[in-house]
């Protein structure tokens, strides 16, 4: 066609499609970005063999991050200026834990590291002093009782559930409770059947990598934070709160690498005057576990092609299309370092945002395992928010189902980075390829060397984008912003963000 009978054609259209041209714009507007050669590309390149999965710090990861923010910049993505640049630099310590030695005395009894002892968190010290006991530690618990300069002990969990993330996850609230009260350890004691003590030691007694929140006095890397085991709650049974107690603590040899790797982050300023102020956050983890165990063949690479090139690159799509074709609301772009290392890079970003967290408004995140169906996307979350009218509908339009998680008891929701928003309550679904089960079909890729970009299924791939594009297209123009559905566990912490 020539240029004079092309314009003359657009001319046509535009007055043939007159008013109902805006009501298919969103999806329309989806598809004119993305092409299966530019998916095919952009997965090939991150989980290439050359960057040798992208783990959490590596050169290789660098590498990654600066082809994200490349990409970014071409789009026209604009750095944040609070940040000056596409990075957000995340700092890390690696515990180096093979020449530690922990030592802990109370009551006449001697607990040693590993039999009894493990170090999650923590430097050398040394404490001789008080003791102080109290039940779990909760917030309540710390605002009544004095624990300055105290070695704190305190049973792990809240009383409620076996999940051992879920334990983890108290306990690093329990540690910040504690270095803000200025105690001098905290020492919880570890009764979890879902985990046994060996297979725990064995977990923790390697090198762990961990948020480096800095030494000041309100740090929790400040002070120890250990636990000790403690089967049917013996040693607990023995320590009573308000009593007085002395006890001993040292931990000599360990020793601390400090490191830091990048979030990548950009944003796309809204259309509308007043809806601009509000961010729609796309997000992805774009770390992986890099190199590791052979597997038969011989191949130590663990590429994440699945996990999670394709969510990072879903993220590019949608950054690609919406700084060409900006929606109302702004749109805020964020690939996470440091996911498969315990939602690190999340959990940094929430607590040193550079947007405040109430602008943000809704979180689409991106997060794979592996795919066991080509005929829907399956989002963690869907029914939890009341965006999944859009999703379901965004999906149709490729030929897709939008399927709700099919596998709660892998808790996947809380198991990737959208938590950390949830946690502040910002709707968070994840979107995720399509699966029916955590089944075999997952298993065979999920975190192992043979997920590679060669044994996707890019045709499928191509309407699971534009799916995602589409959607979060509706979101952003949505007269009113999605919010969690009335009962949700999140949904009074989204009622106290937003003021509602
Ligand atoms: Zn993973």
């Amino acid at each position: 066609m020539s240029k004079k009978y092309y314009r003359m054609a657009l001319v046509a259209w535009a007055l043939l499609a007159g008013t109902t041209a805006y009501a298919q714009n969103d999806q329309t507007l989806a598809t004119q970005t993305i092409s299966r050669a530019k998916i095919e590309a952009h997965i090939g390149f991150l989980a290439s063999d050359e960057l040798k999965g992208r783990n959490t710090p590596s050169p290789e990861q660098l590498i990654a991050a600066r082809y994200l923010a490349t990409q970014l910049q071409c789009y026209g993505a604009k750095p944040l200026p609070s940040l000056g640049g596409y990075f957000q630099q995340v700092k890390f310590k690696t515990q180096k834990k093979s020449k530690a030695k922990i030592t802990f005395s109370f009551n006449g009894k001697n607990f040693e590291q590993n039999t009894h002892m493990v170090a999650i968190e923590g430097g050398n010290m040394s404490a001789d002093g008080a003791m102080v006991f109290m039940e779990y530690g909760k917030e309540e618990e710390f605002a009544k009782t004095d624990v300055k300069g105290k070695i704190v002990v305190v049973k792990a969990g809240v009383g409620e559930g076996t999940d051992a993330r879920q334990w983890f996850a108290d306990g690093r609230k329990k540690h910040e409770r504690a270095a803000k009260a200025g105690a001098a350890a905290l020492i919880e004691l570890y009764n979890n059947p879902m985990i046994p003590w060996r297979f725990l030691v064995n977990y923790l007694g390697s090198d762990q990598l961990v948020l480096d929140k800095g030494t000041g006095k309100d740090a929790p890397g400040s002070i120890p934070h250990l636990w000790l085991n403690d089967p049917d709650w013996k040693e607990a049974a023995e320590m009573k709160t308000d009593a007085a107690y002395t006890a001993k603590l040292s931990i000599t040899g360990m020793e601390i690498v400090y490191a830091s790797s990048p979030n990548v982050v950009a944003y796309v300023e809204g259309t509308d005057p007043k809806l601009k102020n509000e961010y729609v956050v796309y997000s992805a983890h774009y770390d992986h576990v890099g190199v590791g165990r052979p597997d038969v063949a011989g191949d130590s690479i663990y590429n994440g092609a699945r996990d999670n090139a394709v969510g990072t690159v879903t993220v590019l799509s949608v950054a690609e299309n919406i700084a060409k074709h900006p929606t109302k609301r702004s749109a805020l772009f964020v690939l996470f370092t440091g996911e498969e290392k315990g939602l690190l890079g999340s959990e940094w970003f929430i607590e040193n945002s550079p947007i405040p967290h109430k602008q943000m408004v809704y979180c689409f995140n991106s997060d794979n395992a592996g795919y066991n169906t080509t005929k829907a996307a399956t989002i963690i979350g869907l029914k939890r928010t009341s965006a999944a009218p859009m999703i379901e509908q965004a999906c149709k339009a490729f030929g897709l189902e939008a399927t709700d998680d099919p596998a709660p008891e892998q808790n996947l929701f809380d198991r990737s980075d959208n938590v950390n928003f949830a946690a502040m309550g910002i709707p968070a679904p994840t979107f995720s390829l399509g699966f029916t089960a955590f089944d075999d079909a997952i298993n065979k890729y999920y975190h192992q060397p043979g997920d590679q970009p060669d044994n996707l299924d890019y045709d499928y791939l191509q309407k699971f984008f534009s799916a995602y594009v589409y959607a979060s297209r509706l979101i952003a123009n949505a007269k009113e912003i999605p919010f969690w559905k009335e009962g949700d566990k999140y949904f009074e912490a989204g009622k106290k963000l937003y003021g509602k």
